[in-house]
Parts: structure tokens; sequence; C-alpha cells
């Protein structure tokens, strides 16, 4: 049996959709440091900042799969 995995695509986040990132993960929150990381580094955001409304599309957009 394949273990779960969770992903999520820049792209899908309103405003984003020229960015190619696309990231897998095994757990939800790995997933969510990189996506924080991300940020930061491709987008120059401040995660730290964000709304709670906008973590919580971020968090939407994750799909679990498997
Ligand atoms: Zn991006």
């Amino acid at each position: 049996m394949m273990a779960k995995t969770y992903s999520y695509a820049c792209a899908e986040f309103p405003g984003m959709e020229s960015c190619p990132a696309h990231f897998h993960t095994e757990t939800r929150e790995e997933l969510f440091e990189l996506t924080k990381q991300h940020a930061i580094i491709a987008h120059g955001e401040s995660p730290d900042d964000w709304a709670a409304e906008d973590l919580q599309m971020v968090k939407d957009l994750f799909k679990e799969e498997g």
C-alpha cells in the first residue's frame, strides 16, 4: 500500500497563476513549511504576516493523494 502524499501547486493560489512551483510531501506539516519557505524565497512574502483567510486558503488548496 502506498503511503499518503500531500501536494500543493502554487499556481492555484489567486494571483500566482504563472508560478511553476509544485510540492509533494509525506505530511501536511512539511508541505505547509515548504509552502511558506517558497513564498519567502520566490515571492518575497512574509508568511508570518499573512491573514488567517490567506493561510486557510493555502491549506484548502493542499491535495491529499494515495
Ligand atoms: Zn510560487
